[in-house]
């Protein structure tokens, strides 16, 4: 007997975890956080409690409370943990922390399944991003070892490391009881697979996050194609954009951008998602149509650095962008004042590489001659724009999406106070969503013509009865059978 349980992104966006079994087999597809879930309870002052993160996760509904799947460091704080894992392992869709953010708490002895292209970004996550990002290599927790100077007093062991079996998937490959096929498709993070997993019972297909009106629309057509051949007894499908017929495409938004661009004599500043290379795509594009370069941060230079070791070849180059080393810390880079050795020392060990790379940028470059770049510039990072001085005839492009909470509501108050400061204000909205449109939803169902549909990661599953006579509305945990 095979069954499908959704532990996660039930009637909501995101936080992924689907159980699928056999009496000897064991599968989730993707252990994502739920944002939402998280933003009811917590904020950056109101953080979860590092020692009982588990436990507290599991009382409030964010990880479900099974046995023989979590770290065993954090599980024996509150109950026997089990001597071997009970799941066979666990395959991830693509990098998204919606997806694959809660990995940092499963057992390291179960196997996890991604792309090269999603092992990438979760390798430069891990060492670029403050908080618990333990994907690839898991520090062990409440471990001690002898004291350095005195070896008859224990200390804190905050050295000892785990590394976690990642195994970059084949385009099939076998988990006991279960043959499972990738497709890469488009989405707006490298390294998104769609899925058929043959069981015994029937071949079931999982979406994960798709959209098919951007660079890599041909990669969603081809899994489409192919997963009908199958003729899957379900499709478990993402619903995100449902109640939107249409979508405007990442193409739509290249065109969109020479003719804005061209006009303006100052800085353009830019935000779009970090890890959106598709979207850097647009903007080199534009870039080199306008005769500008784009500016990249650190962290994205060092995000293409751990693509490119991982194999992945259908992203810019760090080559064909500028990379922007702001002042840090002491704020002495470039101060012929301060030696080499003290200015490297506002940086950290990841981000070494860059400081002196041939196409580094710094605010003073950017002030001399601001018609000459496209600047790509996060929240976090409007702070720079005090070194730039963005001089009159400058604009701000927004290629984020619009905010969907009252978090990001309060952030874009900030960021608008921040923009009118610096004369940015207005500014213009450019974006292109990661998920496919109702129409396209509607027209994959039909063609790949499952016996059932079960909706997830979508504030609207109802609304996938109009296209499709079977219907599952799963609930939280419910077990279902094939
Ligand atoms: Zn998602
Ligand atoms: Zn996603």
């Amino acid at each position: 007997m095979t069954s499908i349980t959704l532990h996660g992104a039930v009637g909501e966006i995101g936080g992924n975890k689907i159980l699928i079994e056999t009496g000897s087999t064991k599968l989730f597809f993707d252990f994502g956080l739920s944002f939402g879930k998280f933003g009811e309870y917590f904020t950056p002052y109101l953080q979860p409690r590092r020692w009982s993160f588990v436990k507290d996760y599991m009382s409030l509904g964010l990880l479900p409370d099974l046995t023989g799947l979590y770290r065993q460091d954090y599980e024996k704080r509150f109950r026997e943990s089990t001597k071997e894992p009970k799941y066979d392992g666990v395959v991830l869709s693509h990098p998204h922390l919606d997806h694959a953010g809660f990995v940092s708490y499963l057992r390291p002895d179960i196997p996890v399944h991604c792309s090269p292209g999603c092992k990438g970004i979760l390798e430069a996550f891990e060492a670029t991003s403050w908080g618990f990002h333990e994907y690839t290599h898991i520090k062990e927790a409440f471990k001690f070892r002898p004291g350095k100077r005195d070896a008859t007093k224990m200390v804190k062991d905050r050295n000892s490391v785990i590394p976690r079996e990642i195994c970059k998937f084949k385009p099939s490959f076998k988990i006991d009881d279960f043959t499972i096929h990738t497709y890469p498709v488009d989405h707006s993070a490298p390294g998104s697979n769609s899925f058929v997993i043959e069981t015994t019972e029937g071949n079931i297909v999982y979406t994960g996050d798709i959209r098919f009106h951007g660079r890599k629309g041909n990669f969603s057509d081809f899994f489409v194609e192919k997963a009908k051949t199958f003729d899957p007894v379900l499709i478990i499908t993402e619903g995100t954009n449902i109640d939107s017929p249409t979508a405007f495409g990442e193409l739509d938004l290249q065109q969109a951008l020479f003719p804005l661009i061209d006009e303006i004599t100052g800085l353009v500043i830019v935000n779009f998602p970090v890890r959106d290379f598709d979207r850097m795509r647009s903007f080199i594009e534009a870039a080199k149509q306008t005769d500008r370069s784009l500016i990249i941060s650190l962290r994205q230079a060092y995000t293409l650095r751990k693509l490119e070791e991982n194999g992945v070849t259908n992203i810019p180059r760090v080559d064909e962008v500028g990379i922007f080393v702001p002042k840090k810390g002491w704020g002495v880079h470039n101060d012929i004042n301060y030696p080499i050795e003290i200015q490297m020392q506002d940086y950290q060990s990841w981000e070494n590489e860059f400081i002196e790379h041939d196409n580094s940028v710094t605010a003073d470059d950017i002030i001399e001659n601001p018609d000459k770049y496209i600047f790509r510039c996060d929240f976090s990072e409007l702070k720079y724009l005090f070194d730039i001085q963005p001089p009159k005839g400058s604009i701000y492009i927004r290629s984020v999406t619009e905010p969907v909470d009252e978090e990001m509501e309060l952030d874009q108050r900030k960021a608008d106070n921040w923009l009118k400061f610096f004369g940015l204000y207005p500014y213009k909205q450019l974006h292109c969503s990661g998920h496919a449109s109702g129409y396209d939803l509607q027209e994959m169902i039909k063609k790949i013509n499952p016996k059932s549909v079960m909706p997830i990661h979508t504030e609207k599953p109802a609304d996938f009865s109009n296209l499709h006579g079977n219907v599952i509305l799963s609930k939280l945990g419910e077990i279902h059978n094939l």
